[in-house]
């Protein structure tokens, strides 16, 4: 009833000439799935570019990060307004490298997402904790801390509009995955928080599991029940590892 989302998040990575031969190579291997949406989030510089080179292909694109702000005198700053004008689908909101490098905090976060559901993009809300708080017991602490922020700011039903990634940040780019009750676990509990203040709602959002996902992993933890798709990083570089990952996800 929920339809897989497969996302790549190419972080700062790429050039107009690896891009080009990326998205060749994955169009050319993923153009007849059914049954499964993809998309990929390159360098806001490349949006336009990558947006050409999926037009007419059921790939859709994503930015990584949005401004809070609407416009005006913030430097450096891209507005929901300007993804939506270049014809962005998606943005991600949260990740935790913004988090921990960039400082970004549960209310900023709310923020952004409530930007992007203002200007009409789907924000895919990062949460996760990192090994220290998993260790101390304090994962639920966190994972309520991040998805309350955005209840109370926008509302529990505007999760029928967000996607949530739950990744574990000892899992992101480290190589190691959590198995796959490990985000079962973690998937069942964020939906059940959604669940405390909207049932419907939270039988219909849609969680990606994010965290080292690769071709070999994403086939027994996209079969988890909870578990509705990827957020993958360091795989979706590589156009085999993505579209085999793309594929696991398919009917
Ligand atoms: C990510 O950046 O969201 C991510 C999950 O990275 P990786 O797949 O490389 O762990």
């Amino acid at each position: 009833m929920r339809r897989p989302l497969i996302m790549g998040n190419w972080k700062m990575n790429g050039s107009s000439m690896a891009n080009e031969s990326l998205l060749t190579g994955l169009i050319s291997q993923v153009s007849s799935l059914q049954g499964v949406d993809i998309a990929v989030c390159p360098p806001a510089v490349y949006l336009g570019q990558v947006l050409e080179l999926v037009s007419g292909t059921s790939i859709d694109v994503g930015a990584q990060n949005l401004s809070e702000q609407k416009s005006g005198a913030f430097t450096g700053e891209i507005s929901g307004d300007m993804l939506r004008d270049l014809g962005v689908t998606y943005t991600l909101v949260g990740h935790s490298e913004r988090r921990s490098l960039y400082g970004e905090t549960n209310e900023l976060v709310a923020a952004k997402t409530l930007k992007a559901l203002e200007v009409g993009l789907v924000p895919v809300l990062c949460v996760g904790e990192t090994l220290e708080e998993r260790k101390s017991s304090q994962m639920d602490a966190v994972l309520a801390g991040q998805i309350n922020a955005v209840i109370e700011l926008c509302g529990a039903d505007t999760f029928g509009q967000i996607i949530v990634a739950y990744e574990p940040v000892w899992a992101i780019g480290t190589g190691e995955t959590a198995t796959p009750q490990q985000a079962q676990d973690a998937h069942a509990f964020i939906r059940g928080l959604i669940a405390a203040q909207s049932p419907a709602i939270a039988e219909r959002v849609t969680i990606l599991y994010g965290g080292s996902m690769n071709e070999k992993n994403a086939a027994e933890l996209l079969a988890m029940a909870d578990v509705d798709g990827g957020l993958v990083g360091g795989a979706s570089l590589k156009a085999d590892s993505f579209a085999t990952i793309c594929k696991a996800a398919a009917e």
